[in-house]
């Protein structure tokens, strides 16, 4: 009986020693059983993938992109390899490819890759010879056959390409936690498992802090409507749905809340307030590669203004310095770093039709006397830059106020 195509993708916790990726091996056979042809998209065990980023850095701080995609991929390729091996055992066929081989065609940005074109036929072709097809995440290969991946997370991106691209009837995220939650439950044991989620919503909270999935991956799930199901890899009980729209029988203004502790603070003070200030300045962080996230400017009383805005850790060193360069050729004062903040926010589709969110959430944290510095706002979310010590009380407090415990 042929019930269609599955994509499945196992993340790294899901596959960390011999026993899980055994674990994985069996619900693999047991769908496979059940009548469904499978490509299954598999991370690297564990923390592979950080520890070849450490040991690379300890060889050379600033190493090449292109050795780094070279090295990086080699976590992928044992997991698939593994995991294979695991399914023959039980008895089942199974293939294994890695990026290249089963064309996932990208440009050439090394560490960040993007998927130009995905040629499935040799996937299509061992599906109609009956065998599991397991596929190498994170990783593609450019027309030059360089090898390259896809942005830390990006095997995510490999399964929701691959389901498009094969015309998956579902998208199944495996991972370590039930599903996506209203908040981390490890800093609030009270939030809830979400059963239905949006793709903007799910776009909104990934970028905002929560860890589950990658945020490249839900975009080209919304563009392409692919239906995901994140759900945990040791448990039978399903998890969260992402899907288009989501009918809910009462009114839900805010779905999740999310802390995000990675991001640092720029500011540069006494900035002469004229045209093009803003400009130059964000202009020469783009050019290092440097993405900028929360931009705040006040109206100056004087000739003088404070920019402030905030950028990943990682790229903090490399934004200072540039900013501090600018900063000299535009005659503004210092230039101040503050890696001591935390991203506290709010995420909801429901936002758009309910008036005083904002205002219910800065109460919520002024009763619980924390000082917000930055605000920024999306049609869908509302963000807060506050200190990091109170990251983990503003959570409890907000996902307690827009009543989402339990
Ligand atoms: N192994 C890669 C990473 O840790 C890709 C992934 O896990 O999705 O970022
Ligand atoms: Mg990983």
């Amino acid at each position: 009986m042929h019930k269609g195509l599955i994509v499945q993708k196992f993340g790294g916790s899901s596959v960390a020693n011999l026993s899980r990726i055994q674990n994985v091996a069996r619900r693999v056979v047991n769908y496979s059983k059940k009548g469904y042809d499978l490509v299954v998209v598999v991370s690297a065990l564990g923390d592979t993938t950080d520890e070849l980023i450490e040991l690379a850095h300890k060889i050379n701080p600033e190493p090449a992109e292109r050795e780094m995609d070279m090295l990086l991929s080699t976590g992928e390729q044992i997991s698939v390899a593994l995991l294979a091996m695991a399914i023959h055992k039980l008895g089942y066929e199974a293939i294994s490819f890695t990026g290249a081989q089963v064309g996932i065609i990208t440009d050439t940005s090394h560490t960040r890759a993007r998927i130009l074109k995905i040629n499935a036929d040799k996937i299509k072709e061992e599906l109609k010879n009956g065998k599991i097809v397991i596929v190498a995440g994170f990783q593609g290969v450019t027309l030059n056959q360089d090898i390259t991946t896809l942005g830390r997370g990006g095997s995510d991106l490999t399964a929701v390409a691959l389901a498009k691209e094969l015309c998956a009837r579902e998208c199944q995220i495996y991972t370590d936690v039930a599903g996506i939650y209203t908040t981390d439950p490890h800093i609030e044991r009270r939030a809830k498992k979400i059963s239905r989620i949006t793709y903007d919503e799910m776009l909104e909270m990934a970028s905002l802090g929560a860890q589950v999935m990658q945020a490249r991956s839900i975009e080209v799930a919304k563009k392409f409507n692919v239906p995901i199901h994140v759900r945990s890899s040791f448990s039978k009980k399903s998890g969260t749905m992402i899907v288009r729209e989501v009918k809910r029988m009462e009114d839900v203004v805010v779905s999740g809340v999310t802390l995000n502790k990675k991001e640092a603070k720029i500011t540069v003070c006494n900035v002469p307030d004229r045209p093009g200030v803003a400009a130059k300045i964000f202009k020469e962080l783009s050019s290092g590669g440097i993405s900028v996230d929360m931009i705040v400017q006040n109206v100056s009383h004087t000739r003088q203004t404070d920019i402030s805005f905030t950028v990943n850790k990682s790229g903090l060193s490399k934004a200072s310095r540039i900013t501090k360069k600018i900063a000299r050729q535009i005659q503004a004062d210092d230039v101040l770093e503050d890696q001591d903040i935390a991203r506290v926010s709010i995420v909801g589709v429901g936002m758009k039709s309910h008036p005083g969110v904002a205002a219910k959430m800065f109460e919520s944290l002024a009763k619980n006397k924390i000082n917000i510095e930055m605000i920024s706002t999306s049609d869908i979310s509302i963000s807060c830059i506050i200190k990091k010590k109170s990251g983990e009380t503003a959570v409890r407090a907000l996902h307690e106020k827009f009543g989402l415990a339990k």
